[in-house]
């Protein structure tokens, strides 16, 4: 069977980053399993359809039109295509995670897009990054991790980040809305983020990228 490490946990941990540099090291396939759900809310933006919708959410995460370029490290960077345009930015806005968040409680919407995350398990291996990785959707993974750090450093380096993509926002507003968004992901019905029993809770407040990676990597070598 296919190797899978799960990183679970809310955004700005750190997680995307180490996921990314983890999955280089590695050699192994990348999930980003936040995109699909970013995705599923833009094609809704774009096509005019409620993100209170479940039904019609349903059809348009099942049928989702998207590819994920890995890059080559180097010259192309990584992107990702949705019905032929380039999305990358435009799924990283505040906005569209508020409308991930949304439309992630919708327990259709959820099921619409299990199978399509589970493909992503292919040899060589894989490192699965999200919410529900190691409790739903890759369950018997060996090696699980949650990674979590305060709201103020987690709002801090999200400004950071989106900076660099020359995405303007407010630090007050980035706090707020990771607070919320926070609140929605953890008290939903279907799929809350909690660790899975099995996962070990990582505090990536006072670590560096780097201290993060080396502990994943030490977890993984057990
Ligand atoms: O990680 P990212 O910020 O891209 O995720 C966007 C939103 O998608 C999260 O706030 C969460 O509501 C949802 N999500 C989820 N399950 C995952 C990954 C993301 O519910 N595995």
């Amino acid at each position: 069977s296919v190797p899978v490490v799960t990183i679970d946990g809310p955004g700005g941990s750190g997680k995307g980053t180490v996921c990314g540099l983890l999955a280089r090291e590695l050699g192994w396939h990348l999930l980003d399993s936040g995109a699909l759900y970013r995705l599923t809310a833009l094609a809704a933006i774009n096509h005019g359809v409620s993100l209170d919708d479940e039904a019609s959410l349903e059809v348009l995460a099942a049928h989702l039109d998207v590819q994920f370029v890995a890059g080559d490290g180097d010259q192309v960077p990584p992107g990702i295509i949705l019905e032929g345009e380039p999305v990358e930015k435009a799924i990283r806005q505040e906005e569209i995670g508020l409308g991930a968040s949304k439309i992630a409680a919708l327990p259709a919407v959820r099921s619409a897009l299990l199978s399509r995350q589970q493909a992503f398990a292919e040899l060589p291996g894989l490192v699965a990054d999200g919410r529900d990785m190691g409790t739903v959707v890759f369950p018997n993974a060996p090696v699980k991790i949650f990674l979590t750090a305060s709201a103020e450093e987690r709002a801090k380096r999200r400004f950071i980040q989106l900076q660099e993509q020359g995405v303007d926002v407010s630090l007050d507003r980035l706090l707020e809305d990771i607070i919320r968004r926070d609140e929605q992901d953890a008290n939903r019905a279907v799929a809350p983020m909690i660790p899975a029993d099995d996962a070990i809770v990582l505090d990536s407040t006072k670590l560096t990228i780097q201290e993060v990676l080396a502990r994943v990597l030490e977890e993984m070598r057990k």
